[in-house]
């Protein structure tokens, strides 16, 4: 038996052990502020322990404050295994914020007590994010029980704050330390994927959220010469609004979906009554626009249809820039992060694996707009953020050996 398959020997046993370690992650509620939670503490002070008995080289917990939290801060976790070569590192980045169950009724059990279904396991943040969590750090508890060489140097990178933006998380990461992740390592957040495992996400579309704010005049539903109805003027520009699919139509055959896509969304409730005519109607769109088009452009292109609505209904209609992020410079389809997955995973799992962009966004945009070039990868069954939320235990010990095989360098 080589090497490798000793250490693969071992990850098949660690059923038992995945399923404990769902079980105290998803027990220990790491809520953030924003989502009416205390921070990640006691997550993060049970990694801390489960990686001191791996013995790292090094483990630092890097605290950025944060009033509203407990304790005044949010922590981050950075653990270092040393392997014969210093450089690249092949880090694992994971985050341990999980979002709110949402509606309880929708939940077929406790969501922060796991439950075990055959080869699933179901609570919140057991596929958000600690999937990734146990998978990477599992993967170097065999290599070390296997008395087996690191040949990679190996970096577990445990971040707070990804699911409200980052800013305490990654982003605060990589500004107080600028010297941990370095352009030539290999970066993998695990974060994103399809259920097979073959989706290395390298590009993200720019992220557009406008406000449409449709002003008429209310008046009684009986007399409607009085007044003017803003719902007209917003049922007419959603409407107009499809133009820009046909406008913005190129595509890009990296990205899933290929297109830009633009979706009215939420609409804010106007009248409370039937008889009253609408004064004022507000709705949002959410856009994902491919990189080879400006956020600019997209932004006059609404902001002309909004005036001519309005100057055929004699209303008034403002566009406001709700949110926009744009795209970063994708991570390149034949980086040493890619390449090294996309073997990784053939090796493991026979399969081949493609780079691909989505609509955005994770928390890779950060380290891409920092000129780190990473990759999201992960085989997930897509239930995040989710009732019933859940991994399976197949996956995580599949990925695990993907890790195992890039900490061992193949
Ligand atoms: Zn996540």
């Amino acid at each position: 038996m080589s090497n490798l398959d000793r250490v693969f020997k071992r990850i098949e046993a660690y059923r038992e052990e995945i399923i404990a370690l769902q079980r105290e992650l998803t027990s220990r509620i790491a809520l953030g502020p924003d989502n009416g939670g205390g921070g990640e503490h006691e997550k993060t002070a049970y990694l801390k322990k489960k990686m001191e008995e791996l013995a790292p080289s090094s483990l630092e917990e890097i605290r950025s404050p944060d009033e509203r939290a407990d304790r005044g801060y949010r922590p981050n976790l950075v653990a270092r295994w040393d392997g014969k070569t210093a450089y690249p590192t092949v880090w694992v980045l994971s985050h341990t914020d999980v979002v709110p169950p949402g509606d309880l009724n929708l939940w077929e059990s406790d969501p922060y007590q796991v439950r075990v279904e055959g080869d699933k396991i179901i609570g919140r943040g057991v596929e958000d994010n600690q999937h990734g969590i146990v998978s990477s750090y599992l993967a170097l508890k065999a290599i070390r029980e296997s008395g087996e060489a690191l040949k990679r140097s190996v970096g577990l990178a445990l971040v707070a704050d990804e699911e409200t933006g980052s800013k305490y998380g990654l982003d605060y990461l990589l500004k107080d330390r600028p010297d941990l992740f370095k352009p030539d390592d290999l970066i993998i957040v695990p974060d994103g994927g399809n259920d097979q495992g073959t989706m290395i996400e390298v590009a993200e579309k720019s992220l557009l959220w406008l406000k449409f704010i449709v002003t008429g005049k209310q008046c009684h539903g009986s007399a409607p010469e009085r007044g003017k109805n803003s719902l007209y003027g917003a049922a007419r520009l959603i409407v107009g609004l499809e133009k820009m699919k046909k406008e913005f139509s190129l595509e890009d055959l990296l990205f899933r979906p290929p297109r830009s896509t633009f979706e009215p969304t939420k609409m804010e409730g106007n009248v409370p009554n039937i008889n009253t005519i609408p004064g004022r109607d507000v709705f949002y769109m959410d856009c994902r626009v491919l990189p080879q088009y400006s956020l600019d452009e997209i932004i006059k292109f609404a902001e002309t249809l909004a005036r001519e609505v309005a100057a055929e209904l004699g209303l008034s209609i403002d566009v406001k820039t709700h949110y926009r992020q744009e795209a970063t410079a994708p991570t390149p389809s034949d980086a040493p992060v890619v390449v090294a997955l996309t073997e990784a995973i053939q090796k493991v799992k026979g399969l081949e694996a493609k780079p691909m962009g989505i609509g955005g966004g994770t928390v890779a945009a950060f380290f891409r707009r920092a000129g780190l070039p990473a990759a999201v990868w992960i085989t997930e069954p897509n239930t995040a953020h989710q009732p019933n939320e859940y991994c399976l235990i197949s996956s995580v010990i599949s990925d695990a050996k993907v890790f195992a095989y890039l900490y061992m360098g193949g």
